[in-house]
């Protein structure tokens, strides 16, 4: 898609405050697709002031009129499924195979869900003598990360708007045209004037005027847990609403007598699908020393699957990664891995062969990983699995459970009452039992460090709510 020169406020495209602009570079060759306007605290000052407008006349429209516009928004993202796809493929890298199904129907899946929950939630209960009424929180700031792009920003503003709030949205800088088509299938959904607004930019810049705009009621933040730490500081201190997904370390618990061959393959596809980039990605596997060494020769093989090439060939599995600071942070990882003496058993920091132009990591599988080593502690967001031993199921847990993160997981076992058994010790906020599959309704968001809130579902709406009791 063309890029706009402007920002998407009060229901049109306007110009921006300054000139600065963000080029866009496609991170499989390195050329520059497009220009997004870099905007300026001026900029956030407009959106947040159109927000505000918009919101009475927003929080006052009935629940099932809320409902038919995000209908009418998923629908208008439905329509453009393909050009989202291949929108999201040229800015962030990811394989148009993982693009189709994930970076376009799941965001579309989840704005559908949000229609019907804005229809049916019950926003008002009667408790003994009183009503209570679940009210729009008011003008929503939404920052959002490139790693899942359109995903990060539907399950921001679909339940925001499907409770009544209105919203700024400031998405990151690397995947700016995916947030641009959003706004225009906004624009065609008839969405009232206002009700939505986007601001392209910098963090440190726009991200930061909005997180700490006084005429901002809640943040919501998607990314590091460096950004994170600052936004809920900032919030803090202004007693706004906050929400923080952050980053991962999850594990993949393999217990003995689990299907080993499909829980490492599994495990290895979880790891790297959209390059490693996914921040409830199964980074540590945890194998039981009895099957240790075959899980590690099933985890190396499986990496040979998945060689990295051109996103737009519908049989690449591995893309590159989203830009070049990831790229060297990620083979600086890997640098450490060998360093702290773990064995590479695949990849290694080394760019790909035949691979000149472009920001490429080899899928890494790392073995004799011990649990205080960098690798195993820190979230690296690229393609590299770490493959830990253990001897018995508590020091399983205890490795489970030793790092500041508690995001996603997952336990294979022979017997799904002890996988779950397992599971409930986890401190981590979704575990997925023999390779259950993802729910867009389930309550999404970590335990610890990795983040406060809980994004998808009713959990997801609620953020957006706060309750007011009448009492009779
Ligand atoms: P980041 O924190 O640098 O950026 C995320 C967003 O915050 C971007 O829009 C950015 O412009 C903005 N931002 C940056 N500095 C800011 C500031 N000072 N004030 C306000 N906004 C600011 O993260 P990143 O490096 O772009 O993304 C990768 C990280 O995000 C990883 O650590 C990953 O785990 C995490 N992440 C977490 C989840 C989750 O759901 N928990 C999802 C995706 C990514």
């Amino acid at each position: 898609m063309k890029a706009h020169d402007g920002m998407y406020t009060d229901g049109a495209w306007r110009a921006p405050a300054g000139r600065e602009v963000i080029e866009v570079v496609n991170p499989a060759d390195e050329q520059v697709i497009g220009a997004v306007p870099a905007g300026t605290a001026e900029d956030v000052d407009a959106a947040v002031r159109g927000a505000r407008a918009a919101f009475p006349g927003w929080a006052a429209t009935p629940p099932a009129a809320r409902a038919e516009r995000v209908a009418a928004l998923r629908d208008a993202l439905a329509a453009r499924r393909d050009e989202i796809a291949e929108t999201v493929t040229a800015e962030l890298g990811a394989p148009l195979r993982l693009s189709q199904p994930v970076h376009a129907d799941l965001p579309i899946t989840v704005a559908g869900t949000y229609a019907k929950l804005a229809a049916e939630y019950p926003f008002e209960e009667r408790v003994g003598n009183s009503t209570v009424y679940q009210e729009p929180v008011g003008v929503v700031a939404a920052i959002t990360p490139w790693n899942y792009p359109l995903h990060q920003i539907v399950a921001k503003v679909a339940p925001a708007l499907a409770a009544g709030c209105t919203v700024v949205l400031k998405p990151a800088e690397d995947t700016p045209l995916v947030a641009q088509l959003f706004a225009e299938a906004v624009d065609a959904a008839g969405l009232p004037a206002g009700v939505f607004n986007l601001v392209t930019g910098r963090g440190p810049v726009a991200g930061q005027a909005l997180a700490e705009h006084e005429g901002v009621d809640l943040v919501s933040f998607t990314g590091s847990t460096a950004v994170g730490r600052r936004i809920g500081a900032l919030a803090g201190g202004a007693v706004k609403r906050v929400a923080l997904e952050l980053g991962g370390k999850s594990a993949n618990v393999i217990l003995p007598g689990a299907d080993l061959a499909r829980a490492v393959n599994v495990g290895v596809a979880n790891v790297f699908a959209n390059s490693g980039q996914t921040c409830s990605a199964w980074t540590r596997m945890l194998v039981h020393a009895a099957d240790y060494d075959e899980a590690v020769g099933l985890a190396a093989t499986a990496a040979k699957k998945y060689p990295p090439g051109d996103p737009r060939d519908p049989a690449t599995r591995l893309g590159p990664l989203v830009s070049a600071v990831q790229r060297d942070r990620v083979r600086g990882y890997i640098e450490r891995g060998v360093a702290e003496g773990a064995r590479l058993v695949a990849g290694g920091p080394e760019a790909p062969e035949g691979l000149t132009r472009g920001y490429w990591v080899a899928p890494t599988v790392f073995a004799d990983v011990t649990p205080g080593m960098t690798i195993a502690q820190e979230e690296i967001f690229g393609p590299v699995l770490a493959v830990l031993r253990y001897e018995d199921e508590e020091e399983a847990l205890r490795i489970a459970n030793g790092t500041v993160y508690g995001l996603g997981g997952a336990v294979w076992a022979a017997d799904e009452a002890a996988a779950v058994a397992f599971a409930r010790r986890m401190d981590t906020g979704q575990v997925d039992i023999n390779g259950g599959r993802f729910n867009p309704l389930a309550p999404f968001g970590g335990y610890k460090q990795s983040g406060v809130g809980r994004e998808l579902g009713t959990h997801g709406l609620a953020e957006y709510l706060q309750p007011k009791s009448l009492q009779f």
